[in-house]
């Protein structure tokens, strides 16, 4: 039978997720299988506690990774935080807040939606204006929304919550480990992300961390969430001291995890960060110079993302479909509104080296002729 792994080319990921990874954490994810409550996975899952609050920047205690992907972080989010007739105040400025919104209406909640035109930040006047209408429960916005670009202030929305007696969960997809999220600095009482895109980790983890106010919320609930798999009270007693089995982690992906934040912190927080601001800045001024429109202004554009309008006559799969085929390069198309109007750029991790900037820009220009 065709070994179709063996065919597989290197590929520059340079798209919304996911980014390129590091061989040595992929070689990580071929480390020797043992079991999950081995005392060496232990002290693996301690560690990788360890660097996920670093990396988070966070004191808080109940810091772990979901087995799933980011949406499992989202979900975790909404049905534990999240009860049948609370009212949630969410950012809608791109797809992933509607995600947020669809996924705290299944919970039954009172949704209130900040309708903010796509690439643009959410205003904190607006969310002012929303959490007026009545006792809310949880602010939820997109710090880094992957289908605009835009890169959402965090700290005047949380004072703003905090006022009103609400908590503010903040997804950190597309930020964590390449912007900086600033979890304790800026008052996030929940965040989650997933480990492709900024950590440069294979998809399959939800990193999520929350305060204690947040903790006691998930106590004092009357009756269990809906989701046992996601159920943070039985998550964290497995990965706390107790390790009262829950569910077998995925080992191999926590060797992965593992590795990719040992990188990060390794590289240093405030160096990366830098980095992820250089290449962005690099890239910004390569597409300008070849006459493309960049779409969210400098001042509310994510580092880690880039999106740009596709120029007139061009079309918009024929020059994605080249750029992998022929040069081996992957960007992705919009979503939504700016569907075949908009190319999405990731400049996110490993992928987030000047030479690969160079390298896509030079293919872009190849394919546009
Ligand atoms: N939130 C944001 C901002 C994202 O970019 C994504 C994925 O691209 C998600 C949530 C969902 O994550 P996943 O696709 O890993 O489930």
């Amino acid at each position: 039978m065709e070994n179709l792994l063996e065919a597989l080319p290197e590929t520059l990921l340079m798209g919304p997720g996911p980014s390129s990874v590091h061989p040595s954490t992929l070689r990580a994810m071929a480390a020797p299988e043992i079991g999950h409550l081995d005392p060496r996975f232990l002290r693996i899952m301690d560690q990788t506690l360890d660097l996920l609050r670093q990396v988070f920047q966070t004191q808080n205690q109940l810091t772990l990774p979901l087995s799933g992907t980011g949406s499992a972080g989202m979900e975790a989010a909404v049905v534990n935080f999240v009860r049948p007739g609370d009212r949630v105040v969410v950012g809608l400025n791109g797809y992933f807040g509607q995600r947020l919104a669809e996924m705290a209406r299944r919970q039954g909640a009172e949704v209130v939606g900040v309708e903010t035109e796509w690439g643009r930040p959410v205003e904190t006047a607006d969310l002012r204006k929303a959490l007026a209408g009545g006792p809310t429960r949880l602010v939820a916005l997109v710090h880094a929304e992957t289908s605009t670009g835009v890169l959402q202030p965090l700290e005047e929305a949380a004072d703003a919550a905090h006022r009103a007696g609400a908590m503010l969960l903040a997804d950190a997809v597309t930020s964590l480990g390449g912007v900086p999220v600033a979890v304790d600095a800026r008052g996030v009482d929940i965040a989650y992300a997933g480990t492709q895109k900024c950590l440069s980790c294979p998809p399959g983890l939800a990193p999520l961390t929350c305060n204690d106010r947040a903790r006691q919320a998930v106590e004092d609930r009357a009756g269990d969430p809906p989701s046992w798999y996601l159920d943070l009270k039985l998550v964290a007693r497995y990965w706390g001291e107790e390790r009262f089995y829950h569910h077998t982690a995925p080992i191999n992906m926590i060797y992965a995890l593992n590795q990719a934040l040992r990188l990060v912190v390794e590289e240093g927080l405030e160096a990366r960060f830098e980095r992820h601001r250089q290449v962005a800045r690099g890239l910004w001024a390569g597409l300008e110079a070849m006459e493309l429109r960049l779409v969210v202004p400098e001042d509310q554009r994510t580092p880690s993302l880039t999106t740009v309008w596709i120029p007139e006559g061009i079309d918009d799969a024929a020059v994605r479909r080249r750029l992998l085929a022929v040069h081996g390069i992957e960007i992705g198309g919009a979503l939504g509104p700016w569907k075949g109007r908009a190319w999405r750029i990731g400049t996110m991790g490993e992928s987030a080296r000047p030479q690969n900037v160079y390298r896509f820009l030079a293919a872009l220009g190849e394919c546009l002729g």
